[in-house]
Parts: structure tokens; sequence; C-alpha cells
């Protein structure tokens, strides 16, 4: 079975140097909207010069588990741990594996418990699942018809299997109504599946101080009656838990998080930092040691071995990827010329002037962004990973999972060297059929897990969507080529060997819509997907036009398209916005109050959430969107029973180094008047939905002043319609 390759394109020198006139042009955008990404040759002669210091370029790569990687398999993994956890706290047999074996058939318990969470719809909004309790499941004449057309198997043998594995759990799982009740942290414990079932290996121990401290209450009093989890070996006390127990039990216990699971997933970091020349030795390595009668050199070889090793269980193989490298330093930022680098191979004469001229193509990824049909040359700010390009080191089956770029924008790859990168694509118009049909395989996983798609940690393989109908594409890429993602284009694939390829995101005008879309779908989902403020951009393209000076024959023209585009999206938002607030004047006695706190103070008068608020943004503690017009502070009374603890994000080395572009979110106490408080912003929509706003308290906060906003729109519209006519 194979998958059709996207076209390949070979643009002229001219239309080279025009890169995003070129790929948004009619012809070539219907491709891109057809396939998704499309593959693109430089013209003859194109050839930048690596130009990374290689002495110096070191980094840390992820460790993958191929097998953890497939969503089923990772999905039975869970649960097998979960009803694990579940057997031991309550007296019974605990599982071997994560299925039985029933008349020779296999049976995972969590096909099983998919197949009966499918059958009900979840009730009401939020994150719960629908009730399987045994009252409701064994009465049920139609789920058990379609376990037994799904199994294929007897319903009295089902109906055993059930009584006997999973009734209990079950009817737990049907007590605890919803995720967000009863986890106290999405990403605690860890992974199920990265525990070490109570033993605390070596470099983990100590590493979180606040390991002492009662899980829910927060205090480290009354060793007597605190229990450790038998899973993730953090302490509880007896009387915090819920409900609480009334002595300590003699034999194994595990807490709701591990019985429940949280579903979250992380690769782990590898304990060895490279240089390429010692990872180009660990990728051969692995070759030597799994290949022992050669590698294959056919792609299509190695690709059908991935999706085996991906697919199927029984192998424990890891890879190594050098993945969202984001390194500061001189020669370490991109492998494509910039003046502030000049390997010493390059630094005299023809050579010389031959790297130089590199420095300011357009396709150099260091330029891209900027380049002035790029939105994103209109953000004051660099966004790593966005604006300025990661770099990527493979080794042979290390991976990139299923995901789309932050705020759907495009993405340039350019391998600079190495094997072939195998990509697979779906373009937009099957972008919500993916998400609905991979929600589908694993709906309990989404509930806990919202944003997984965005985290890049899992795999369908794309044979499987092809036959679910879900429309694939594929491509191989090679040294000296280009993939351009489209808009809202998922993507995936894996490296088949030791290679170094760059990336970066950039927009074109007709990407707007998608970004006015992603804005919208990340509000909806309270993803953290958004790393610059939309509306914000489009008001300093407004600005910008408004500026720019029409007689000057020598000014470029403005892309008309792209103010017209901007004009329609505000005048949009800035009427949502009027109704909003005048919502929370009538509905709240809260008076508006000018927030121009970050810009008229020094640092040293800046409250802890100032300074938050200056250094992530001001973005909604509940739907994570960026608060441009306005927002509210809200004080919120701790009380002990709260069962929340202070979050620091966790961070790999290279995070904390040079800050990492996606923002965790962090809850801080703030001690004030002898009371304590927990601050956060809200939006003015998931503020009105709030059931206990602090009137009294709370502050209301406009950030852009809606009449200015208005103007601007209203006199940018005056100087474009004075141009069209
Ligand atoms: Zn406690
Ligand atoms: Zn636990
Ligand atoms: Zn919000």
């Amino acid at each position: 079975m194979t998958l059709q390759q996207v076209p390949t394109l070979h643009p002229t020198e001219e239309q080279f140097d025009n890169p995003i006139g070129y790929l948004a042009s009619p012809e070539i955008r219907r491709l891109g909207d057809r396939y998704g990404f499309v593959k693109v040759v430089p013209p003859e002669g194109f050839k930048p010069p690596l130009s990374i210091n290689e002495h110096r370029f070191r980094f840390v790569p992820r460790l993958q588990n191929l097998k953890e990687l497939n969503l089923i398999n990772r999905c039975r993994m869970f649960f097998h741990k979960q009803l694990a956890n579940f057997s031991k706290t309550h007296g019974l047999g605990v599982p071997a594996s994560d299925h039985a074996s029933i008349c020779g058939k296999k049976v995972h318990f969590y096909d099983f418990f998919i197949e009966c969470v499918k059958f009900y719809q979840p009730q009401g909004e939020g994150r719960k699942l629908p009730d399987i309790s045994s009252s409701r499941l064994l009465h049920d004449e139609k789920v058990w018809l379609c376990l037994t057309a799904k199994f294929k198997l007897q319903r009295s043998l089902l109906m055993d299997f059930y009584e006997e594995n999973l009734l209990q759990y079950f009817n737990f799982l049907a007590n605890k109504p919803e995720f967000s009740a009863t986890l106290i942290e999405e990403q605690y414990p860890t992974s199920l599946l990265q525990d070490t079932n109570g033993a605390v290996s070596e470099d983990e121990e100590g590493e979180d101080e606040g390991d002492e401290n009662c899980l829910v209450c927060g205090k480290s009093s009354d060793p007597e009656n605190t229990l450790l989890c038998d899973s993730c070996n953090k302490p509880f006390h007896r009387y915090c838990l819920s409900p609480p127990l009334s002595k300590i039990p003699k034999n194994s216990w595990c807490c709701d998080n591990c019985i429940i699971g949280n579903g979250y997933y992380g690769f782990k970091d590898s304990t060895v930092e490279y240089s390429l020349e010692d990872f180009k030795d660990l990728s051969d390595d692995f070759d030597k040691h799994h290949f022992p009668s050669g590698k294959p050199q056919d792609i299509d070889q190695l690709e059908r071995e991935f999706w085996e090793l991906v697919n199927n269980t029984d192998n424990n193989v890891k890879t190594n990827y050098g993945a969202d490298i984001h390194k500061l330093l001189q020669g370490q930022v991109s492998g494509f010329p910039t003046k502030d680098y000049i390997p010493s191979r390059y630094r005299s004469g023809e050579l010389r002037k031959k790297y130089n001229e590199y420095v300011e193509r357009p396709m150099n990824l260091n330029n891209l962004p900027f380049n002035k049909e790029s939105l994103l040359s209109y953000l004051d700010i660099d966004i790593s990973g966005m604006t300025i390009p990661w770099i990527y080191v493979g080794s042979t089956f290390s991976t990139f999972c299923w995901h789309v770029e932050d705020q759907y924008t495009l993405s340039a790859n350019y391998q600079h060297f190495g094997a072939t990168k195998k990509w697979y694509g779906i373009p937009s118009h099957h972008a919500e059929k993916f998400e609905s049909y991979v929600k589908s395989l694993a709906p309990d996983l989404f509930a806990k897990q919202p944003d997984i798609l965005h985290q890049l940690i899992t795999l369908v393989s794309p044979f499987t969507l092809d036959q679910a109908g879900i429309d694939c594409y594929t491509a191989n890429q090679q040294p000296g080529e280009y993939i351009i993602t489209y808009p809202r284009v998922y993507h995936a694939g894996f490296n088949a060997g030791y290679n170094f390829n760059e990336a970066v995101n950039f927009t074109m005008t007709s990407w707007l819509d998608y970004g006015v879309m992603a804005s919208k779908n990340y509000r909806c989902s309270g993803m953290k997907g958004s790393v610059f403020d939309l509306w914000e951009l489009m008001m300093t393209v407004l600005e910008k036009f408004e500026e720019s000076d029409d007689d000057d024959e020598d000014d470029d023209d403005f892309d008309l398209e792209l103010v017209q585009k901007c004009l329609d999206s505000m005048k949009v938002k800035l009427e949502d916005e009027y109704a909003i607030q005048a919502t929370i004047l009538d509905s709240l006695d809260i008076k508006p109050q000018r927030y121009n706190a970050l810009a008229a103070k020094h640092s040293y008068e800046l409250t802890e959430q100032e300074k938050k608020e200056r250094e992530d943004g001001i973005s909604c503690i509940k739907c994570k969107g960026f608060c441009t017009f306005a927002f509210v502070r809200h004080y919120e009374p701790y009380t002990a029973s709260k069962s929340y603890i202070p979050v620091t994000p966790q961070a790999s080395p290279q995070d904390t180094e040079e800050g990492d572009k996606r923002r965790c979110s962090k809850r801080i106490r703030v001690k004030s008047d002898a009371e304590t408080f927990k601050i956060s912003v809200y939006c003015l929509e998931d503020y009105l939905r709030l059931q206990h706003p602090n009137v009294s308290r709370d502050e209301f906060f406009i950030a852009h002043d809606l009449e200015d906003a208005k103007a601007l729109v209203q006199s940018a519209e005056k100087k474009l319609s004075s141009l069209l006519s």
C-alpha cells in the first residue's frame, strides 16, 4: 500500500527570490490546498554552505520509544497500569498484561472499555466520561450486541471477562464524575508509563523539593497519618483524600491520580549531550545493532519497518532525536549563513563572497518569516521556533509526531544534509475529520489531555488514516530540498538516518483567515497555543498602512488585500468586544481602569502578579487566549481545602537556558491584608462564566481602548477606499 507523493516544484531564480509571492500565487496555492504540503527544489546552484560551528554545537536529544508513540498502544499501556493500580489498592488480582485471552482471542481491556464508553454520550460539557457503571451497562442490550459484534465472541464469555476484570474498575470510574475535579495536576504524575512503580530512581530523587508535603493540602505535618502512593510515591494525608480513609491501609495503596490516570506522556531527555560527530556515531551504532545484515537503502522498506515498530508492542526500540534545538550562541543558531558568524573555512576570498551572498537570500530561513509578504514581519518580538529557526538533528527512525503549526501558520523546512526525511501530511480540508477520527480512537485520553495533538507525542499510521477516508500524502525530503506546509496541515514523519534540518514559520495574506480560526479553536479548547496576539498584529498592520505614504513612488505598494482582510476581521472583533464590555459593566458593578501599570512602572515597583503579566503577556487563565482589549484580575480567596499546588513548569535544560515558546501557566499565592488570594487573569467571556466573582476586590482593566481601535479601523478604511477608487 502506498500513498501519493506531493508535487515537487522547481521555481525559477526569480520565483525563488520572491518565495511568498510564489507560494501564494493562485496555481501553487491550489496545490497547497489540495495536497497540504509541497516539495520545493531550489534553482541549480543554490547550495548554502553549512554555517554551524561544528566544534561548539552541542545538544541533548530526546529519547523516543517507538511503540509508545502509537496512540492505541499507549492507551492500552496506560489502561493496564491504571487497572493494575486499582486492583492493588482494592486487594484484587493484578492483570499480568494489557489483555486477556478468550478462546485464544486477545481482548484488550482498553478496547473493551472504549467500546463501552463510545456507546454513551458524555453528560453535559466539560471533561467527563459517560456513566459506565454496572447498573447501566449490565442491562443494556445494545451495548452487548455491539460488543459481541466487535470482538466476535459469545456474549456470555464477554460478560464473564467483564465481571472478572473490569466491572469494579468501571464502577469506581463512574463515581468520579469529572477528570479535572479529581486530578491534582494534568502533568502529575509525570507519566504513568514512566514512573518507577514505587521505587524512586537515583536521578529523580530529591528533584522535587515539595515532595515531602501532602499533595492535597500542601502541608508536611503529621507523618503518622501520611501515606505514600505505591505508583507515584507522592505523600497524602489520609484525611485529605476524598473520601478520607479512616486508617492507614496495611496493603498496597495508590492515589486516585494513578488509578484514573491523567494521560500525560512526555519524552525524556537523554542524559548525554552530543556534538554532531558523536550523534552521527550514535546513529551509526543504532544501524549496526538494528540491521545486523546491513541497513536497507530503499526508503519504502525502511518505511514498512518503521511502522511495524510503531504499531507492534513486541519490541523496545528507542531512538534519539535532537529536536527543537534553539541555541542563541554564535554559530549555533542556524545552519544558514548569517552575518554574525562565518565558519573559518569560508573566511577568505571567493568563498567568503559566496558565503555572504547567502546571508540575504529570502529562502535563507533566518529571513523568510520577515519577508515583506509574511505578516510575522510586523511582529516586534522574536519568537523562538516561529520566527527564529529551530534545528533538528535526526537519527534512524527518530520521529516527529502529528501536529499543526502554532496558530495554523505555514512552515518551511530545509534539509542541510543527511538521510531522507519521510513526510506525511493531511490537507487542511481534512483537518477536522482527522481530529475527530483520532479522538474517536481514544475519547478518554482527549478528555484528560485535550491538547494532546499539540504535544507532538502521538502517531497514528497514515495508512490507517487513508483507510478511514482521510486524505494523506507523502514526500521524501533529500538534502538541499525544502518542504513547505500550508496552514492547518497536520503533518508527521520520521528520519531514515542521521540528518540535519532546520525549520521556521511564516505566513501569507491568505493565512489570516486561518489565524482567526486558530484563535477561536484554541479558545474553545483552552489550549495554550497562541504565541503572538493576532489582534495586536492586525492593528499594527493597519497602523503601518495608515503611516505609509501613498504619494511616495519608492514606497513599496501595501498589500491591499491584506488590509481589507484585517479590516473585515477587526470590525467583527470590535463589535464583539463592545458587547461584552457592556455586559460586564451592566451585570457587575466593576469600574474599568486604564491598564498601564507595566509601561509606567520600574520593575522593582511591580507586584508578583504584574511581573508575571509582563513576562507572559496578559492571557486568560481559562482559555489561555491573549486579552488584547480588556481583562479582569480576579482575586480568589485561598482556602486550604482547594486542591491546587504551586506549579513550576517542567522545563528541559534547553528551555530554561533560552526560554520556550510554549508558555506554561503558573499559579501563585500572594499574601495581602492578612488574607491569601490566588490571583488570575480572566478574559471577559470567561470572567462572566465565573461562579463566584469577587466583585469588591476584582479589577477590570482596559488594555486597549476600543474607541482608539475603532478610529484606526475607520481611518484605514477611508484610506483604502480612496486608494481603490
Ligand atoms: Zn494533607
Ligand atoms: Zn499516585
Ligand atoms: Zn478566557
